[in-house]
């Protein structure tokens, strides 16, 4: 009805929504963004360094074992009176060591003699070390070392299905005099299998790193195809930076997902143990818990919305109807008279109809405000414009025009329509049982194109006027439209 007003509370709502919508989505993202970073640094100052030092004590234990194991073999007495007997009885030797291998379990067991340089197996098969055989540096490396063993993971041996390392252990005699190598192999399969469990339980990819960025070790669903990590994308620009320290917490981007990673270096095996994780992967939950707080913010937003775009709809016609009803009868006012005027001509143009006004004044209402006093000639002005709103139709509209003055619309009324409905409410006003007779004169004027509001009041005016002038109580209809 009221163009600019719809418009003023259009922008309203629009403004209301949006900072609702911000506000809610900032707080969101905002939270999302901190929990993000707190996720980040769970992971890289807790989880991932929690699992390394589990990875590392479960390695540190299986070497314990074998360890103690060479160390008893280099100090056994049999061992050591074989060989200063001159290494006779070759059954007698390899006999010890496949004992000790099924005692133990371990995958090989050794002894290289400084003597005889022959390399002594379970099986029995014997060979000699020689320096300039790549495979047997080994030896020549544990003969002029200074610590009493080495731990070593032979690159040849080892292949990517059974790796094996081994404890090479020096042997002394009874005047401390080297006297060759003793020791024993085994797995890392215990250390695969947990690698394994790690990796299906909490998705996070480990493995083992030389000081030249080869991968030595890694589980069975492993990540990384490659076999360095220099040639992994991403991660081989920080390789050299991670290869100089012993531990640290690095990030690096490889096909557009973050990945987290702990490093640390494990001395008794010269490797660097790498445990990483996909950092999407860890946010899953809470980026699920983003797209539900938005929905659940837009859902309230628009119950929000709407409860607001109600209120501020029924708060606008109340205050629109007082602005245009008359607090003493409830009928329309002027206002109202010179909006709905214009809009009942338009209608009545664009549907070819015709309507007509009736102009209604009480005859000698002095007489009864004087009589009975002013409150008195209210309620009768009250019950006049009872009386008008019941004669008329549903759609016809009724307007309080001055202090005792109505004026009523009549939609689709011609002049034979409007007199009859006029003559209608006269009688009715007439027969009405007031305390003292009450009547009313009416003038009637019907709207023809071109009329302005204007010009159809000054001829109901006219009419008016023309009934009061012949004796009041009496319907007159304007002279140039009957
Ligand atoms: P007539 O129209 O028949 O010529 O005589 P009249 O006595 O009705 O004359 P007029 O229309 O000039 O008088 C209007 C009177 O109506 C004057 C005023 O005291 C009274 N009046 C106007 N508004 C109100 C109102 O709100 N309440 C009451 N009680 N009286 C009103
Ligand atoms: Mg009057
Ligand atoms: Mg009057």
């Amino acid at each position: 009805m009221f163009g600019m007003k719809s418009d003023g509370r259009r922008s309203f709502i629009l403004v209301l929504s949006a900072v609702l919508l911000s506000g809610f989505l900032l707080t969101s993202l905002l939270s999302y963004s901190v929990s993000k970073s707190s996720i980040r640094d769970a992971i890289l100052d807790q989880e991932l360094p929690l699992t390394s030092d589990t990875i590392y004590s479960e390695i540190q234990k299986d070497l314990i074992r074998p360890i103690l194991i060479s160390s008893m073999m280099s100090t056994d007495t049999f061992l050591r009176d074989w060989v200063l007997d001159g290494e006779k009885n070759i059954p007698q030797i390899t006999k010890y060591l496949s004992e000790v291998k099924e005692r133990y379990g371990a995958v090989t067991s050794f002894f290289v003699s400084e003597h005889s340089r022959v390399y002594y197996h379970p099986s029995g098969i014997l060979k000699k070390v020689r320096e300039d055989e790549p495979r047997d540096t080994w030896y020549f490396r544990v003969r002029t070392m200074q610590t009493p063993y080495e731990i070593n993971v032979d690159p040849d041996f080892g292949n990517r299905d059974a790796l094996t390392i081994f404890i090479n252990y020096r042997v002394y005699d009874y005047d401390n005099r080297f006297i060759g190598a003793t020791g024993v192999g085994l797995t890392v399969d215990a250390v695969r299998n947990m690698i394994n469990d790690y990796q299906a339980r909490y998705q996070r990819d480990i493995y083992f790193v030389k000081p030249d960025g080869a991968i030595v070790l890694f589980a069975s669903r492993f990540g990384h195809p490659e076999t360095s990590i220099r040639t992994i994308d991403g991660l081989g620009s920080i390789a050299d930076s991670i290869l100089k320290r012993n531990t640290g917490s690095y990030q690096y981007l490889m096909n557009g997902k973050n990945h987290l990673l702990n490093v640390r270096f494990i001395p008794e095996l010269n490797w660097y143990l790498f445990v990483e994780k996909i950092e999407d992967d860890a946010l899953i939950t809470i980026r699920n818990t983003l797209y539900l707080n938005i929905l659940i913010c837009l859902g309230i937003s628009a119950v929000v919305i709407f409860i607001v775009w109600l209120t501020v709809s029924r708060y606008q016609s109340r205050l629109e109807e007082m602005a245009n009803s008359d607090r003493l009868t409830g009928l329309r006012n002027r206002h109202a008279f010179e909006i709905l005027m214009p809009q009942t001509i338009s209608e009545a143009v664009r549907s070819k109809t015709a309507f007509a006004i009736l102009m209604i004044d009480i005859d000698h209402f002095k007489h009864i405000n004087d009589s009975h006093g002013h409150i008195a000639g209210d309620q009768y002005l009250q019950a006049i414009a009872g009386i008008i709103r019941e004669t008329v139709r549903e759609s016809d509209i009724v307007f309080r025009w001055g202090g005792e003055e109505f004026l009523a619309i009549l939609k689709g009324c011609g002049a034979v329509d409007a007199l009859t409905v006029a003559e209608k409410l006269r009688t009715a006003i007439e027969n009405h049982a007031f305390a003292e007779p009450v009547t009313v004169s009416i003038g009637v004027a019907v709207w023809r194109e071109g009329y302005s509001p204007d010009a159809l009041i000054a001829r109901a005016d006219d009419a008016l006027y023309t009934a009061k002038k012949n004796g009041r109580n009496r319907v007159c209809i304007d002279e140039r439209a009957a």
